[in-house]
């Protein structure tokens, strides 16, 4: 198991300086906690939530999409419990006024794992051990809660009734419309709704760069099943022999390591409570080990009875080994029927299916919640396609070619001769009709090579004296530096087999 190789410092150096991401309004100083996209970054990004939603909603009968809004109705915030429960404890300096998280504050200053710690819990660890500000040394203020959601106003004039939030998760919006979407896409259980969309938490202190930031977008699903077929999962043969690093509430309990282990043996020893949990952790696993992603970067953890929300009866992490340690990356709980329970009561809205089968009305439960960070997932795949080439002495950004925020790039050998930067142009142009591809023809070829691998460029195509003569073109792989010659009239095939996976060398004439 290699660990990443740079800081998350460096990765937030390395992503600016290629244009991948910056820090948001940079010329005013700044705003914590906000970043913003540049061309690659963007592009990284789009192609990351394409990926998500081809898998979870269109190679799925079962699951549909929705897009809800931004700000809703107060009463969903009410009924989901995040008006009053959505909170973190807030310390302040009581000299510089500085703020701190309680269980920031319990991590750095006592080094002590807060996973799992409940509010009360922070609270008298913070009080207990009289721990001081991180700026100044200075006594801090005694723990008090401190609601997360953003809070805005609707309507000219500010009112009592006029607040409204910016939400905190996309599920809610999914719950809300759950009759409506389920009866227009004719859903029979069990069935997924999923949406991809921002969302917004007012942290006390964002950091390390998009793990923790105050705007970020999620991809998430509620997964609804019959309540009496909590165990009945028809798609688990799919995912039984998957094997994943395991760390359980009962081996934390007894400080015992993570252990690689099939979901059929998680089922069977009952480590994993139900079929459709296991399913959706090997299937979220999967998703990124797929797109080339480190498996032994990963492993799934269960949340010890204390660090369980209020609403869930068993909740697994999906984790990544971050260079700040093992974090989460999505969290699968199953919710039960809390969430469509509540927003029946609060809004006295019929939110049950009628069951064929008992002829009876019943709510469905969320048996599973994939939510996935986008940002997060950005940076699992930068970490681990960041390589540093001795050889070649330049960064290579290996992403899986369906990641690659540009494909392919077209050169032509030398820039003072029209003809071969014509051809160049001629191919780049055909090409951009399928691929992203960029045109370069400043420096060297080994400089545009080297600029190419560090934007993660899968092919490059170098067009050169002989090619006016032979109508072919240099095909060189990023990951292997392999390079073919190819018929120019045969590179579109070619590009589409290399970039499914095969291998350069037999796609073309091998150039030694
Ligand atoms: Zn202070």
């Amino acid at each position: 198991m290699d660990k990443p190789k740079l800081t998350i410092d460096e990765m937030a150096a390395f992503c600016k300086r290629k244009g991948f991401v910056y820090l948001n309004s940079e010329i005013y100083g700044g705003i914590a906690g906000f970043f913003d996209f540049g061309h690659l970054g963007v592009e990284l990004k789009n192609n990351i939530k394409k990926e998500w939603w081809k898998t979870f909603v269109h190679q799925r009968d079962d699951v549909v999409g929705i897009d809800g809004s931004i700000i809703t109705h107060p009463m969903v915030w009410k009924a989901s419990g995040h008006a009053d429960g959505f909170t973190d404890i807030l310390v302040d300096c009581k000299k510089c006024g500085s703020r701190f998280r309680g269980d920031q504050l319990i991590e750095d200053k006592l080094k002590i794992e807060t996973a799992g710690m409940s509010m009360e819990e922070i609270s008298k660890k913070l009080s207990e051990n009289k721990v001081k500000c991180l700026k100044c040394g200075n006594e801090l203020s005694s723990p008090k809660r401190f609601n997360l959601m953003f809070s805005t106003h609707v309507g000219p004039i500010e009112t009592s009734s006029s607040a409204a939030f910016l939400r905190p998760e996309t599920a809610q919006v999914i719950f809300a419309n759950f009759r409506l979407v389920a009866e227009n896409a004719r859903l029979k259980l069990p069935f997924g709704i999923a949406q991809i969309g921002k969302s917004f938490r007012n942290e006390i202190s964002p950091r390390d760069f998009l793990f923790r930031m105050r705007e970020f977008e999620q991809m998430e699903m509620e997964y609804f099943v019959h309540p009496d077929k909590y165990d009945d999962c028809p798609l688990i043969d799919e995912v039984l022999d998957y094997e994943m690093n395991i760390l359980s509430a009962e081996m934390q309990k007894n400080s015992k390591k993570m252990q690689k282990l099939s979901v059929k043996e998680c089922i069977s020893k009952k480590i994993i409570k139900t079929k459709w949990h296991g399913y959706w952790l090997a299937q979220m696993h999967r998703w990124f080990v797929g797109l080339g992603a480190d498996p032994s970067h990963f492993r799934i953890r269960q949340h010890v009875k204390d660090e369980l929300s209020h609403y869930a009866l068993d909740t697994w992490d999906l984790e990544y080994e971050f260079p700040f340690g093992w974090k989460e990356l999505q969290g699968l709980s199953n919710r039960t029927d809390f969430d469509l329970k509540q927003h029946i009561e609060h809004s006295k809205t019929d939110l049950s299916l009628f069951d064929e089968e008992s002829k009876k009305k019943i709510i469905p439960h969320v048996i599973c919640e994939p939510s996935q960070g986008v940002e997060r997932a950005f940076l699992v795949f930068m970490f681990d396609a960041y390589h540093f080439d001795k050889s070649r002495d330049n960064v290579v950004l290996k992403l899986h070619p369906k990641l690659a925020p540009v494909k392919l790039g077209v050169f032509p050998l030398v820039s003072n001769k029209k003809e071969i930067v014509e051809l160049a142009k001629k191919i780049h142009n055909d090409l951009k009709e399928c691929w992203t591809s960029t045109f370069d023809t400043g420096g060297s070829i080994g400089r545009r090579y080297a600029r190419a691998d560090e934007m993660g460029v899968y092919a490059c195509i170098t067009v050169d004296f002989e090619s006016l003569e032979d109508n072919s073109a240099t095909v060189r792989s990023r990951d292997t530096t392999e390079q073919v010659r190819v018929k120019i009239s045969e590179l579109k095939d070619v590009l589409e087999k290399f970039l499914k996976g095969e291998r350069l060398s037999k796609l073309g004439k091998v150039v030694e």
